[in-house]
């Protein structure tokens, strides 16, 4: 999607921290890091949020939660535990319309 910061990391048009990929998703590095620890899990399709998720996308998302446990062992913060967090829309406070899943971990959580 032109002009979407996310297609542009995956397309290669922007740098980025990345630190996995496959089929469906990449996950980065957060450039505002709100914890220690900080990742997007960003589908390599542009859907601009939940509310845009259509049936034919199930196959993308069967795996979200795979990506999220194999990230997290990866960034060793599996034990201690970790926060996945999607925003849709403005009062959820979405800036980036591109699917993306927060994982936040490295230190105490401030509660919900
Ligand atoms: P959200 O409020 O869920 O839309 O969050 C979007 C997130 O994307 C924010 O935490 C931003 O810091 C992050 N972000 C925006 N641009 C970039 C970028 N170029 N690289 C990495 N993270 C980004
Ligand atoms: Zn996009």
């Amino acid at each position: 999607m032109k002009g979407c910061v996310f297609c542009k990391i995956i397309n290669g048009d922007l740098p980025s921290d990345k630190i996995y990929e496959d089929d469906s998703f990449i996950v980065i590095r957060d450039i505002n890091p709100v914890y220690r620890t900080h990742l997007l899990i960003i589908t390599k399709k542009h859907i601009s949020s939940v509310n845009e998720i259509e049936d034919p996308d199930r196959d993308i998302f069967s795996t979200v939660f795979l990506v999220a446990k194999k990230v997290a062992a990866k960034e060793g913060v599996e034990v201690n535990g970790y926060r996945l967090t999607v925003n849709c829309g403005k009062d959820a406070g979405q800036i980036v319309s591109h699917f993306h899943m927060h994982l936040l971990a490295g230190e105490p959580l401030r509660n919900l």
